[in-house]
């Protein structure tokens, strides 16, 4: 059993019971994308603080009556989430925040955020009696969804541009799944995986159809809101690509609120790389989306068609936060920097976030004395070569102790 009520669709708000709907809402076609609705009274009696303090099981799969999955399968899955919360002291100070703290995402099985989507994906898949499960991604989706298919046994088939990193390409095949990478963007990689799917009727994960998506990104709310014995900070921020990971973020905070376990939902920090901006564009002039270049190294947030946008905007709108654009040279300092003050290597879209913080902070619009939470949603070692734009070439040395002598004067190591 599970705790679904219904289902609500994002445009018209029509609002349709369990089995009722596929996976999008039969009026307003593939963008009338879903929101999943709890039984929050039912909810409200299972989930109180004493349930969590006795909650043995130190995975996302700890919140499985509010991701709308059954518990059947959840003890044979990967352990995706309870990734660590750290209080960020020097990096805090840095960004001249009154208190930071640093979700590292990036230690998730297959090392991003998309770990907490994808087994969701998984486990509906084997609910529905699927074998294939496909999806396009910018890569991390791509390489979340293979390992997990691979865990459980199910058959994957990943779209991804040709720009996507090498070391995320390598673990799709890695995990044995089907790999097309698309002679083309991320815009080519999706529409070709939609005519698959269209035609072979696999399992779709796409985050922006499938509405169970934004079900298992919640948790990294979920998992920060527990993690800090339910006083959630004033800001949480986050980068944005299709949207589906803020809509996530955001929906997780307000189902705690709804079920009275956070006092407040946290200001959303969305953020984005001036290379590939549509959101900030948007409401900046305040005008509908529009299509965007997808001119940024932050390779899983170079998304010019958002594909949940409503979700997205919803989310910023609903949270009283805020959109910033960061360029890249911020984001390449952000790695560094996270590196150096806190020792936690984030991939570029995993740390845009923390570049967003720092200008939001000179701009104003975070105040000194607020406390943020910022999400490291991808771990730096699946995208080396962009890693090494933030730091110095090794300096290659002969065998010899003077030599060495020299350079770490030089260096003012001694
Ligand atoms: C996918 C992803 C994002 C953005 O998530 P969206 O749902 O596309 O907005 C951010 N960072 C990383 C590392 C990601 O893989
Ligand atoms: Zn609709």
């Amino acid at each position: 059993m599970n705790y679904i009520k219904g289902y609500r669709c994002t445009i018209c708000q029509k609002e349709f019971k369990p089995g009722e709907v596929g996976l999008t809402c039969p009026h307003c076609g593939e963008k009338g994308i879903l929101d999943v609705i709890y039984d929050y009274d039912k909810l409200k009696e299972v989930l109180t603080k004493e349930y969590f303090a006795n909650n043995r099981n130190y995975s996302m799969w700890r919140y499985w009556p509010m991701m709308g999955i059954e518990e059947t399968h959840i003890d044979e899955m990967l352990r995706i989430g309870w990734t660590p919360l750290y209080h960020a002291r020097r990096l805090g100070e840095y960004l001249g925040v009154k208190k930071l703290y640093v979700k590292d995402d990036g230690l998730n099985p297959s090392g991003s955020s998309k770990d907490r989507a994808s087994g969701v994906a998984v486990l509906k898949a084997i609910e529905a009696g699927a074998r294939t499960i496909a999806c396009s991604s910018t890569g991390n989706a791509a390489s979340s969804c293979a390992c997990q298919a691979a865990h459980m046994g199910l058959k994957a088939v990943i779209f991804v541009p040709k720009r996507a990193p090498i070391g995320k390409v390598t673990q799709i095949s890695l995990y044995g799944a089907t790999l097309i990478s698309v002679d083309g963007d991320y815009k080519a990689a999706f529409k070709l995986s939609k005519a698959a799917i269209d035609k072979y009727g696999w399992y779709n994960r796409n985050a922006a159809i499938n509405p169970f998506m934004v079900e298992g990104k919640k948790t990294v709310s979920l998992e920060i809101a527990e993690q800090l014995g339910w006083e959630v900070t004033d800001w949480v921020a986050i980068s944005v690509g299709d949207g589906c990971t803020v809509g996530g973020v955001y929906k997780g905070f307000a189902e705690l609120f709804k079920l009275g376990l956070i006092k407040k939902i946290p200001k959303i920090l969305g953020v984005q790389s001036t290379g590939c901006c549509p959101f900030v564009i948007a409401s900046k002039n305040n005008e509908p989306l529009k299509e965007a270049d997808e001119n940024t190294i932050a390779d899983s947030i170079a998304v010019g068609i958002p594909r949940n946008p409503i979700k997205a905007i919803n989310a910023i709108k609903n949270s009283n936060g805020a959109w910033i654009a960061v360029p890249d040279s911020d984001i390449i300092n952000s790695m560094a920097i996270l590196g150096r003050l806190e020792g936690v290597f984030g991939e570029p879209a995993g740390v845009a976030a923390i570049a967003g913080i720092k200008k939001a902070v000179e701009q104003g619009i975070i105040k000194k004395d607020e406390t943020v939470t910022t999400i490291v949603t991808g771990n730096g070692l699946k995208d080396p070569a962009n890693a090494q734009k933030a730091i110095n070439a090794p300096v290659l040395m002969k065998p010899n102790l003077e030599e060495l002598d020299k350079f770490l004067k030089e260096k003012g190591v001694i």
